[in-house]
């Protein structure tokens, strides 16, 4: 069954390059475009993997990390974020708020679809689901 991956950003031309660097590996993707969104999207689509845009309407992405980290469910589901910013703090804050990895823009395709290919992979081992 396809990966269901929830990709939270606010910028239309980023999100379409999101979802097009990572629609042919095949993932099941959904779309969320503020903060408010990003929380009630993933608590109802219960996705394998969250790529958090920081820099968001509403409630910033490092604030939805740490929500949805205070969630038993979500406790181990990985999140990527994303930011402009590619500052050592930005970075430090990420991983603060629950972040598990850290993508700076311009992204980098074939980084981007490496890294969630290793979070499901970790994940999947951690569940079992792979002998
Ligand atoms: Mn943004």
């Amino acid at each position: 069954m396809a990966k269901k991956i929830l990709v939270v950003e606010d910028n239309p031309a980023n999100m379409k390059l999101l979802l097009a660097a990572l629609r042919p590996q095949g993932y099941d993707l959904i779309q969320a475009i503020d903060g408010e969104e990003a929380l009630k999207t993933a608590i109802s689509e219960s996705p394998e993997l969250i790529i958090m845009d920081v820099q968001l309407p509403k409630m910033n992405g490092m604030e939805v990390t740490g929500k949805l980290r205070e969630m038993p469910e979500f406790s181990d589901v990985p999140i990527i974020a994303v930011t402009a910013y590619a500052m050592k703090v930005d970075k430090e804050k990420a991983f603060e708020s629950g972040c598990n990895a850290y993508l700076s823009k311009p992204i980098n395709i074939q980084e981007l679809r490496n890294v969630v290919a290793e979070m499901l992979l970790r994940r999947s081992e951690a569940r079992h689901e792979i002998q």
